[in-house]
């Protein structure tokens, strides 16, 4: 990948992160690394963990429990409950990241 005249708009996403949400903060910042993380399950079940790169706001969506589900269906009501939440919490996350410099 060229670097140096790449803008911060295609930094790479951290690892196992499917899904980005941009906060208000981030917004505001035009800093694409202020956002809310979905990560994808790596252990091969359905729940998606997802956390803010900011502030310590964090959400596990599991979907729904029974066994009158299929596979198929609670990975989908999982990534639909995750992008969900992950979308709320951006839109009203204000949280700025620490200063590094
Ligand atoms: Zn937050």
């Amino acid at each position: 990948m060229p670097s140096s005249t790449q803008t911060t708009q295609s930094a790479a996403w951290p690892e196992g992160v499917i899904a980005r949400y941009l906060t208000d903060a981030g917004k505001a910042l035009a800093d694409p690394t202020v956002a809310v993380d979905i990560h994808g399950n790596s252990s091969g079940g359905s729940a998606l963990r997802v956390t803010c790169r900011v502030c310590p706001w964090e959400y596990t969506a599991f979907g729904p429990f029974g066994t009158c589900f299929t596979d198929e269906y609670v990975a989908k009501a999982a990534a639909d409950d995750a992008h969900q939440r992950a979308q709320a919490h951006a839109e009203k996350c204000r949280a700025l990241p620490r200063p590094t410099a």
